[in-house]
């Protein structure tokens, strides 16, 4: 069966390839600053002000 071993690799590229983006762009470090009251990334310094932790890097 080729095609379920194409389909399997384009599978793992694709895994990959958003793993790959997703660790470098949008997975920043965001630590609570409880003095501040806001939310600041350890890897690119953003900012932001809230509750509940930012989801994704506001600098790149
Ligand atoms: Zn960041």
């Amino acid at each position: 069966m080729p095609l379920v071993l194409i389909i399997l690799i384009v599978a793992l590229i694709v895994m990959f390839y958003r793993f790959k983006t997703t660790s470098l762009t949008r997975n920043c470090r965001w630590r609570e600053d409880r003095a501040e009251a806001c939310w600041r990334c350890a890897f690119c310094g953003a900012r932001q002000e809230g509750a509940a932790v930012p989801k994704r890097c506001l600098q790149r």
